[in-house]
């Protein structure tokens, strides 16, 4: 157990967050294909606390649904996400990768969001270098900081799990984002902790401890399946895996956060292909028993 008091949400739910991806949303062809009102009500009715977005389905209309989103009782904890910074997925000039990082940092701020989620990318083509492709994300987070805080919204530097290291994520530790803030030493820049991401590092507590308070933007659940037939879409739901989501909690709150503890399952096979009205629900209990 966690050496941590932790917060007690067996009654009390109104910390729990969407994450939209969890119903499908951020894939074509996946999901209900719920309209974001038809969400932002579900969600409401539920007892919510927040809704995290992707920039898909925000379109042009980021100023109104962020304030559809507060009138039903709820906060905007995040919008998802920033582009790839660099590697394979990322967009081909800097400066493309500049221009789409402002775009999704200005409609961040006209949602009301909390927080942009960064996932920086994976390794630089021909480098062959895991620590050069850092040293380039940094110049490009160092250039956004100014621009995220002018414009209201923090930047969460997400590392991912180690899977992805190749396309998708470069930063797959805690504590390389952990020195990333570090050096870059902005206000505007924080860190998200994803428990599909963390699940497997006993260094969790210790480097979080070292970020400092303040420094956590954003705390993401799921689990990690034991036998994973897909490591982007085959998330589990708590309690379906073998991640221990009390002593990652304990982790997180350890070093001070007390904000939304967001859902996040990417899950085509299963979750994905279930009524979303009995997902938000078992989201709930889930919540309020495992997490
Ligand atoms: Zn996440």
């Amino acid at each position: 157990m966690p050496d941590v008091r932790l917060r007690d949400f067996s009654e009390d739910h109104s910390a729990l967050a969407l994450n939209t991806a969890t119903l499908g949303h951020n894939m074509d062809g996946c999901g209900a294909g719920w309209s974001p009102e038809q969400v932002i009500d579900a969600c409401a009715e539920r007892g919510y606390g927040a809704i995290t977005w992707w920039r898909r389905e925000i379109g042009q209309r980021a100023m109104e649904i962020g304030e559809r989103t507060r009138a039903a009782g709820m906060q905007v904890s995040g919008l998802c996400r920033s582009p790839f910074l660099v590697g394979p997925l990322a967009p081909r000039t800097r400066q493309g990768v500049l221009d789409d990082f402002f775009g999704s940092i200005e409609m961040a701020s006209d949602l009301g969001a909390s927080c942009l989620t960064i996932c920086v990318g994976g390794v630089v083509e021909d480098t062959h270098s895991i620590r050069d492709s850092l040293k380039e994300v940094a110049t490009i987070v160092a250039e956004a900081a100014p621009v995220a805080q002018a414009a209201g919204v923090r930047l969460a530097l997400e590392p991912l799990n180690p899977v992805y290291g190749g396309n998708r994520s470069c930063l797959v530790t805690v504590r390389d984002a952990v020195d990333m803030c570090d050096a870059i030493d902005h206000p505007a820049l924080a860190l998200a902790i994803d428990v599909y991401h963390v699940w497997w590092d006993t260094t969790l507590g210790a480097e979080l401890k070292r970020a400092g308070a303040g420094r956590i933007a954003g705390y993401h659940l799921c689990d990690w399946l034991a036998d994973t037939q897909d490591v982007l879409l085959d998330r589990g739901m708590m309690g379906e895996g073998v991640a221990d989501l009390k002593d990652i909690r304990g982790a997180v709150e350890g070093a001070g956060y007390t904000g939304f503890c967001e859902v996040e399952i990417f899950s085509a096979g299963n979750w994905w292909k279930r009524d979303p009205a009995e997902v938000l629900d078992i989201c709930v209990e889930r919540f309020r028993t495992v997490c």
